[in-house]
């Protein structure tokens, strides 16, 4: 029997059935529910379900969601202040706290979907920005029952990558995280897009900024309430500087980024509008018109479309460039969680 829709849970909007699905609104309840022997394997703990992709119409297993709310200034002093967020704040409105309070940090990552605890696990970014950069601590509780707070360097933050992505990590939940933030005036405008979003602003605001990341993120991203989609599909891939200087000499307005030495960069949504791709649709699965890099539901697509779709972008780039891209999005089979 279906019994609890994802269909909120998800911002594809797909149909998606579970077994189970289970709220709580702090730490002691959710060691209660565990307790309990309520969570049951195979389980999944959501956010907001911003950068998952349900492969099939049903996850037989408990799916797991924290209400935890509560923003508390835990300490401050002249030039900073410490602020512990429970992990169910939904992240945009935290960003939207910080401008209110004039405190510095996160303005840059307005608009990004998501909840507070899913973007430590995340390592969320954006414009010059990683939240790592503005965490001190997070705050976790085991499949035991066991709370256990982890430093920043104890969760091993990389590019979009944390501890708590690792398969030894799955059973740990994130219950609330610890920022430190600024109140003196520190912009990080290294990205010349806000830069220029900014250059008629005669004094900078934190508010300026915030407003100009929410224009530029909304000119070039579908909206998840109107549109299904998980952000940018497919991560970009890195490759050689061989495998680079051979596609330059074939492609000699390829757009590319310096990783280091030996490795390149190269925009994933540029591969794939090169194979024709930009706007093409698969059944209600599509391309988006105005960005590559990120696979919409047309309404009614399921999560079968959304792979057909990847897999058949995956593949032409595979063929015309022989790079094979991979999804950045979290595929959740029927109750096997893969990456
Ligand atoms: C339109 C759009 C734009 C986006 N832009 C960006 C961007 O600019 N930068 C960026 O970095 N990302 C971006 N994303 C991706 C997404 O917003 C982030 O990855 C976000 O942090 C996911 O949050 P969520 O609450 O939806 O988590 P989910 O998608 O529900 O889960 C993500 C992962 O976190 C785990 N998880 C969630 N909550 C917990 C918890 N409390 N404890 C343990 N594990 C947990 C899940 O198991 C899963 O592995 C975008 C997405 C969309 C739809």
């Amino acid at each position: 029997m279906r019994k609890y829709s994802l269909r909120a849970h998800n911002t594809f909007g797909l149909d998606v059935f579970a077994d189970h699905f289970l709220e709580y609104h702090s730490e002691d309840e959710l060691r209660e529910l565990i307790s309990e022997g309520r969570v049951t394997v195979p389980f999944l703990h959501i956010g907001q379900g911003s950068n998952l992709l349900f492969t099939g119409d049903y996850y037989k297993g408990t799916v797991l969601h924290s209400c935890i709310r509560g923003i508390t200034v835990v300490s401050e002093d002249e030039n900073t202040v410490c602020v512990h967020v429970g992990a169910g704040v939904v992240w945009d409105d935290f960003v939207c706290h910080c401008v209110t309070k004039g405190w510095y940090g996160v303005e840059n990552l307005s608009l990004i979907p998501g909840e507070t605890g899913a973007a430590a696990v995340q390592n969320i970014g954006a414009y010059g920005v990683e939240v790592k950069d503005v965490i001190v601590s997070v705050d976790t509780v085991d499949l035991n029952g066991r709370k256990r707070v982890y430093s920043v360097d104890e969760c091993c933050y990389s590019y979009r990558h944390s501890l708590f992505k690792e398969p030894s990590s799955k059973s740990v939940f994130v219950t609330g995280v610890q920022f430190r933030l600024n109140k003196i005036p520190r912009f990080v405008l290294t990205y010349g897009a806000l830069r220029e979003a900014l250059s008629d602003e005669k004094t900078l605001t934190l508010q300026a900024v915030r407003d100009a990341v929410v224009r530029i993120r909304r000119s070039k991203l579908p909206d998840p309430a109107v549109c299904g989609n998980a952000g940018s599909f497919f991560m970009n891939p890195i490759v050689s500087r061989a495998c680079w200087q051979k596609l330059l000499a074939l492609y000699p307005y390829m757009p590319y980024y310096e990783v280091d030495a030996e490795r390149v960069k190269i925009p994933a949504g540029w591969l794939i509008e090169q194979c024709g791709w930009k706007g093409r649709s698969l059944g209600q699965a599509a391309v988006y018109d105005k960005q590559a890099l990120v696979l919409v539901n047309l309404g009614g697509a399921t999560g079968a479309d959304i792979v057909a779709l990847a897999k058949a972008v995956q593949d032409s780039v595979y063929q015309k460039f022989g790079i094979s891209i991979q999804p950045e999005v979290l595929f959740v089979g029927d109750g096997m969680k893969t990456e």
